[in-house]
């Protein structure tokens, strides 16, 4: 359905845990009391939402977190939402470090596309930033998923520590077909501790690399990104500038949190909770209402220019990114 700017939203990503198996130091706060397990959505509950979601003309879903693949039954409930009527695609955002053996589970389950986030290659690097050495666990299931055939993309958040990585991360997409997406730090939860440049100053190093670097022809994926081409990249690279170049006029989604919390936008707190819908007995209407109720508060733009405008003080690890 249409929002009250006539954006077309269609588009939900569903955090199911806030638990996570690395400590990103512009994601997860040092220290962090878990959600209990009680207030964490049961998968018949997401799928409840999801059901009234697609009614409403949300036909693309995304699964994040936390790091999803850390929830028992993961692969199991993506399949079960790839099969409701009216769902054409799922996707999965991770880590990467527990993907390798669920891949052939994903394919079979119907994964329509995988996000590996990598900020690293360096394993000094990589562990500075996530507080883990797992950098060959997410390389391994990265060519494991390239060869699976399933659609595979890296994204990597721009922080000063990578940048000496920005270049072996964008060289994955010269080996193979792959996506490599340089996503601009936002200022949510802890990344206050980081900080990182803008896309511009990361384009133009790549630029220097890929002299023929250009913009490519046609828009893919479900988001913002913007690709680029080279005819020395067998992918291709994007670029996401939410700071730098605010694309809210084109946004197309809503964001369901682990604890049932339904977000009209990523930078304030206002919520809609289908969690406590849910649990007092709603039905089939209300609920879809609630969702509508959500996509109609969405706000013209995210306030990220202006850190006082910011109210949601959740950590990414709980938003889902
Ligand atoms: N654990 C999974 C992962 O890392 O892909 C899924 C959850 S994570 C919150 C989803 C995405 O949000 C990751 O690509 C992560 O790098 C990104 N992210 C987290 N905090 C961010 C921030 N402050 N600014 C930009 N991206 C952020
Ligand atoms: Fe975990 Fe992903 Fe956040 Fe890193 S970015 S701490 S992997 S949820």
């Amino acid at each position: 359905m249409k929002d009250t700017l006539g954006r077309e939203i269609d588009y939900m990503r569903i955090s199911i845990t806030d638990r996570c198996n690395l400590h990103c130091r512009y994601c997860m706060p040092e220290v962090q009391e878990p959600v209990s397990h009680e207030e964490i959505l049961r998968y018949e509950e997401i799928l409840r939402i999801c059901k009234g979601a697609v009614e409403l003309g949300i036909h693309k879903f995304k699964i994040t977190g936390g790091e999803p693949l850390v929830r028992k039954g993961a692969v199991d409930f993506i399949g079960r939402l790839k099969m409701l009527p009216g769902v054409k695609y799922v996707t999965l955002t991770t880590n990467g470090t527990l993907l390798y053996k669920e891949i052939g589970g994903l394919k079979k389950a119907g994964l329509d596309g995988v996000n590996i986030s990598i900020d690293a290659v360096s394993p000094q690097v990589y562990q500075k930033i996530t507080g883990r050495n797992a950098f060959q666990e997410a390389e391994k299931a990265l060519y494991a998923c390239v060869k699976s055939g399933l659609q595979t993309r890296i994204n990597t958040v721009l922080l000063d520590e990578n940048e000496t990585e920005w270049l072996k991360l964008a060289a994955f997409a010269g080996q193979m077909p792959v996506d490599v997406r340089f996503i601009e730090l936002m200022p949510i939860g802890c990344a206050g501790k980081a900080s990182g440049p803008s896309v511009d100053y990361v384009y133009e190093m790549l630029k220097e690399r890929y002299e023929d670097l250009h913009m490519a022809a046609d828009r893919h994926g479900n988001g913002p990104a913007v690709y680029f081409k080279s005819k020395m990249l067998a992918g291709s690279i994007g670029f996401i500038g939410a700071n730098s170049h605010r694309f809210c006029s084109r946004c197309n989604r809503i964001r369901l949190t682990s604890t049932g919390e339904l977000k009209p936008c990523l930078s304030y707190e206002e919520s809609i909770s289908l969690r406590k819908m849910i649990r007092n007995g709603a039905d089939d209407i209300q609920l879809k209402n609630g969702i509508k109720q959500a996509i109609l508060a969405k706000p013209a733009a995210h306030c990220f220019s202006g850190a006082e405008g910011i109210t949601e003080r959740r950590p990414m690890n709980q938003i889902g990114g």
